[in-house]
This record gives C-alpha cells, structure tokens and sequence, in this order.
C-alpha cells in the first residue's frame, strides 16, 4: 500500500481502477442525463416528403414570377391539401392548391404563397407576391435522413436529444448502468437525526451529504446506517455493501485507537492501493478493492467538510466514468483572491470561497473558519479555490483556480441579454 500521495496521483490511481459499467436498455422517457451506450442511426427520413412550411397554397413559381400587389395573379384553387394527407393529384401550369402548415407538397408544386400574400374568392386566389424558388417549402430528409447518424455513443442525454431518439422511432435506448453506493457511516458517538435527544451525541450529518453527493452525480445510494468502533460491527455493516459496485465509508481511518476500517478491509479481503493524500481538508482517504467481487472502496475522514471534499475530488469523478460520462470534473473558474493566504508547503489546500463578480472578473474570499469541521464553511461558499502543495503564499489579487461546486452559481437573478 502507498502512502502520502499528492492529489494528482490519488486521483490517477482511482481512475485507474475504475470501469465504465455495462449498459442497459430503459425507457427513452426516462433517459435524460444518461450517457448513450449505442450509436443512434436515423431509419426513416424527417421531413418524409417534401411538405409545406406556411398556411397558405401552393404554387409552381413559373406562374407567378411577374406578380405583386399592384398587379396580383389570379389563379383557380383546385383542390386542398391538409397535414396528415395526401394530395389529390399533380399540380398543373396556372393551378393553385390550398396547403396547410405540415402538409406534404403536390407533385408540380415548387414554392409555397403565406396566405397573408393572398386575397382569395369563390375559388379563386389572388397571388400578391412573387414567390422564390422553394419558398416556404420544407425539404425532406432537411432534419435528417436514412442511416443519418444523429448522436454518437458516449453522448450525454439532454432533453433535445429525447426528442430526437423518439422521433426516430425510438421509445427504449441503450445507456450506461448507474453505480449502486453503498455509504457506512462509523462512529459511538453518532445518532441519527431524529435520536438526538442525547446533547452530548453528534448528529450523523455525512450520510445525507454523501447520498446527495451520490444522487448529484447520478449515482444509487444505499445507507447502510451507523457502525459502532468496533472491527465486528464493522464488518457487519461492510459486508452488506459487498454487492454495491462502490462503498464508501466515513470516519475511522485515522491513526486512533478506535479507527478500525482499515484494518477491517484488509480481513475482508480488500486490496488497499492507498492511504493518506497530501491535502487538507482530507488527509487520512484510504481507497481499495475489494478483490472477490471487485467492489471499490473509499473510506473517507469522518470530518464532515473532510468527507464531503475528499468525496468531491475522488469518489464523484469514479462515479461519473462508471456512469459514461467523458467529463469527470466539476467546472473551474479563475478568480482573485481578496485576502492574503499562508501554509507550510506540503499538503495541497481546498479553500472554502465566496465568489463575486466585479469589473467581468471573479473575486474570491476565503470563508473565515477552515476547520474541516465546520460544514457550514461548505453550505456558505461557492467553490474550492486551490492553494497548492508547494505553494506558502497568496497575495492579495493573486489569481487562483476555483472549483465550481454551487450548482446554483451559474444560474442568473437577471436575464443578462
Ligand atoms: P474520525 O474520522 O472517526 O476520527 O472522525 C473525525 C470527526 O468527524 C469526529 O469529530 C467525528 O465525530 C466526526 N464524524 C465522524 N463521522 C461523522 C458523521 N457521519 N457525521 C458527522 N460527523 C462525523
Ligand atoms: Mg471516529
């Protein structure tokens, strides 16, 4: 097992053991945000003929070239021709058929006249514009074709894309599997929320981070509750999330007397890769594979800013290749920092940030207490600023990278157009 490994190198050696799932084929209702496991080809044609894009009539262009509204052409209206239905026959020199928005157009035809262009009359038309060639008429095959290829493998499933899998014909679609998490929360001086009539016990708040943390990122949580410090009710609780494809565990992989997880994992047959990453909040992330059923397995520091962090830079990223994505990571902004920051080189920092925007650019302030107990440093900023390993010193309006974690942060009070 290694130990004290930079960010970069935890984040590698995880990424390393993961597998991107297999696929499974669900309702086309139900796929947005998930990743296509198949390549998508068009077996029908849209528009399938050539169809008007107007209410009004259609036309054959050489008839009216000469027309406007101080000489209007008129022409006899000979049949109709709705959506849905087809037309009667050809349309012959000096004829006019009635169309409607949708309706394919009639042999003979090449332009579409908008009725507003029109004066009509006891079965006639006044033509008061002279049309360009194809006006108004919709092509078929415009938005795509047979054996057209209409999203790639690998593609993240939005709502356009839906529409486009059902309007090829597509109710049911392939796409990658969801990673099941099984989250163990570990400590005797944990209750859960609504046992808490003891004052002197700590409400389990990491379970709830982490399950939303796993939902977030499109994953399948399964609590397993709370352990007690001991290697048996340990075990107990890990083995029931033998079956997941990733457990994660907070608390109890430190150096202390009650910390058992590792050694538990190792009894149950777990190959440990590391432990111990140089960054703070999160020192003691020990991360390995359960061997006979390849399960991976993070124990995350019970800290709760030390779980959710730790849970953001290695866990989110797992889930996200086993889920298909191409894009693992939460997006970055540069910003300025507004106060001076020190540390010892070593270990990387995630600074807890405010971010504001003033004259285009960002601003970032550090929320006042980075203890990795304080959650609320978390609940009040917008994102991690990276103060790196080797780094001892920010100035004042030192740039910095801030990663985004507010999913709120981009939205907007104004419209801003
Ligand atoms: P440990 O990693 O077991 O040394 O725990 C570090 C700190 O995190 C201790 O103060 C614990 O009480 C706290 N802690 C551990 N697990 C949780 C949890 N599930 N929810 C909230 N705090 C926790
Ligand atoms: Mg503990």
């Amino acid at each position: 097992m290694r130990e004290g490994l930079s960010v970069d190198e935890a984040q590698k050696a995880v990424l390393k053991m993961t597998q991107r799932l297999a696929a499974e084929t669900i309702s086309t209702s139900e796929a947005a945000g998930r990743i296509l496991a198949e390549s998508i080809e068009s077996g029908r044609r849209q528009p399938p003929q050539d169809c008007s894009a107007m209410d009004g009539y259609a036309v054959r262009r050489a008839d009216l070239l000469e027309a406007s509204a101080d000489s209007p052409i008129s022409v006899p209206i000979v049949f109709e021709v709705a959506a849905g239905a087809k037309a009667k026959r050809s349309l012959e020199a000096g004829e006019a058929a009635r169309i409607f928005t949708g309706a394919p157009l009639p042999t003979g035809a090449d332009a579409i006249i908008r009725q507003e262009d029109t004066r009509s009359d006891a079965g006639r038309v006044e033509i008061l514009v002279a049309p360009l060639a194809r006006e108004h008429v919709r092509d078929a095959g415009e938005d795509f074709g047979i054996g057209d290829q209409l999203i790639a493998s690998g593609t993240l499933l939005g709502a356009p894309h839906l529409g486009a899998l059902a309007s090829v014909g597509r109710s049911v679609v392939s796409v990658h599997q969801r990673p099941t998490v099984a989250i163990l929360s570990g400590g005797n001086e944990l209750v859960e929320p609504d046992r808490s009539a003891d004052p002197d016990k700590i409400v389990s708040s990491n379970s709830y981070t982490i399950a939303a943390q796993c939902r977030e990122a499109g994953a399948m949580p399964m609590y397993l509750g709370i352990a007690e410090d001991t290697p048996t009710s340990i075990e107990a609780k890990l083995h029931a999330g033998q079956r997941a494809d990733v457990i994660v565990s907070s608390a109890g992989v430190s150096v202390g007397d009650h910390d058992h997880v590792r050694g538990v994992l190792e009894k149950m047959g777990c190959r440990l890769h590391f432990w111990g990453v140089k960054m703070k909040p999160g020192f003691p992330l020990v991360f390995g594979v359960i061997e006979s059923t390849g399960t991976l397995v993070f124990g995350l520091p019970g800290n709760p800013v030390s779980a959710s962090v730790t849970f953001e830079e290695f866990v989110r990223p797992v889930l996200r290749k086993m889920l298909g994505h191409r894009a693992l990571y939460r997006p970055v902004v540069r910003a300025r920092l507004t106060e001076k920051m020190t540390k010892k080189a070593g270990r990387l920092h995630f600074v807890r940030v405010i971010l504001e925007t003033r004259d285009g650019e960002y601003h970032a302030t550090p929320v006042e207490n980075q203890s990795s107990g304080v959650l609320t440093s978390l609940v009040r900023g917008h994102g991690l600023a990276v103060f790196r390993a080797e780094c001892e010193g920010l100035d004042v309006g030192a740039e910095v990278d801030v990663q985004i974690l507010d999913p709120a942060f981009f939205d907007q009070n104004e419209r801003g157009f």
